[in-house]
């Protein structure tokens, strides 16, 4: 239904003055409205909270739940074209916007993104490789699903889950009451959809960025290192430390999929590389991601302006990038001393906004621009070892 809307929304390119729609208020929200509003867009924010970092750098909020049907219309008559910051919204709601207004990236992409059966099935029928995986739809699967996979093993959750919520390790040793019992934590008694797969000992995690226009033309970013600490981004680095065939099957891959989806905007693939040299794909974000602030810094066009260009019908913009980086994640206390990143050459702090430090909130992060300024990059080096294996 989506793409009716598509075909039926406002003269393309969007005049200047058109107005955006945002479903979300978070960092990304911010962000993509920051970028919206240098292209000279007005905003409009649907969120359920007034202090979301997006409301501030917005030109109006709705203030409501995204089940609203209200705010959903009044969002619809407002936004000439609308798009999404996250993936965990309802699919009815996101649908029954798209049949009243134009949205993007399209349904597909959001269904896809967000049920990992769904994201792992399409990754097998477009040729992409990925870790031994299963479905696992009712408790009775979960033994036969860790047996064909191989333990150790990660059980996920199929929805919902993000930063490593929603997720298990199998151990080897693990009996088959252990297993139900981790069904029965998870469900909780309710219908639940997950997914098994293969623990892999990876080398390191990469991932990479397309934008994808309306007539199909894309631009990929360069791949970046992603480092995690408890299972929230830590820091992303690039150049990554591996070699011109990784970097080309990556841009390779996201592609595929970008067309696949017939996707318009920005699309995120999260890889493992592993030991004999393969790229396996995880998962996809059907928006900008954490993975690429340091486009802002780093490219002549970052990943947050060149969305707002995809859907707005602009020409995408060059995502060259002209100095190597290292983002560096802000997270909870870590932003009750802001000194050492105002005072650390080469470095660009993007703050976002948020009143109450909590434990794993991500607060802000903070871009090391360059390999010219020692102390600059000693601090983005020491922050993501370089002891990698290399691929050259
Ligand atoms: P999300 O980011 O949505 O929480 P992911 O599937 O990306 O979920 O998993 C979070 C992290 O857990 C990954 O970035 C990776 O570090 C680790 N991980 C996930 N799947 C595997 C796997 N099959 N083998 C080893 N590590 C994994
Ligand atoms: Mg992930």
């Amino acid at each position: 239904m989506s793409g009716n809307a598509q075909e039926s929304c406002s003269a393309l390119p969007l005049p200047q003055g058109s107005v955006i729609g945002i479903l979300g208020g978070g960092q990304l929200g911010r962000m993509s409205a920051i970028a919206a509003s240098l292209l000279g867009y007005r905003v409009v924010v649907l969120s359920s909270d007034p202090d979301d970092p997006a409301v501030a750098v917005s030109h109006k909020h709705i203030c409501a739940e995204v089940e609203d049907r209200k705010a959903l219309a009044e969002l619809a008559e407002l936004a000439d074209i609308v798009t999404y910051e996250r993936e965990q919204l309802p699919l009815a709601s996101v649908t029954w916007l798209s049949e009243r207004v134009a949205v993007a990236p399209n349904c597909l992409a959001l269904e896809v993104a967000q049920d990992r059966i769904r994201e792992k099935s399409f990754f097998g029928s477009s040729g992409i490789p990925t870790v031994p995986w299963r479905p696992v739809t009712s408790r009775s699967e979960i033994i036969a699903a860790a047996a064909d996979v191989g333990r150790p093993a990660i059980f996920k959750v199929a929805y919902g889950g993000y930063d490593g919520k929603g997720q298990a390790t199998i151990e080897v040793g693990d009996t088959d009451e252990a297993l139900f019992a981790l069904w029965d934590r998870f469900s909780n008694g309710a219908e639940m959809m997950a997914i098994v797969e293969r623990k892999v000992a990876f080398d390191c995690e990469l991932s990479v960025i397309v934008a994808r226009d309306r007539q199909g033309k894309m631009v990929t970013y360069d791949p970046s290192l992603n480092d995690h600490k408890n299972h929230i981004l830590d820091t992303s680095t690039v150049p990554a430390p591996v070699g011109e065939k990784q970097l080309n099957d990556a841009g390779t891959m996201v592609c595929k999929i970008a067309e696949g989806l017939d996707y318009v905007g920005v699309l995120c693939l999260e890889l493992f590389l592993m030991p004999s040299g393969e790229l396996l794909a995880n998962e996809i974000a059907p928006r900008p991601h954490n993975s690429g602030h340091w486009t802002i810094d780093a490219c002549y066009t970052d990943q947050f302006e060149q969305l707002i260009r995809a859907i707005a019908g602009l020409p995408l913009g060059d995502s060259s990038r002209f100095s190597d980086v290292c983002m560096k994640n802000i997270i909870g206390s870590d932003a009750e001393d802001i000194s050492p990143y105002l005072n650390a050459p080469n470095a660009k702090l993007h703050l976002y906004g948020k009143q109450d430090i909590r434990p794993g909130r991500k607060m802000g992060h903070v871009t090391y621009l360059g390999s010219n300024d020692p102390a600059g990059m000693a601090e983005a080096n020491s922050l993501a070892p370089m002891n990698r294996r290399s691929y050259e």
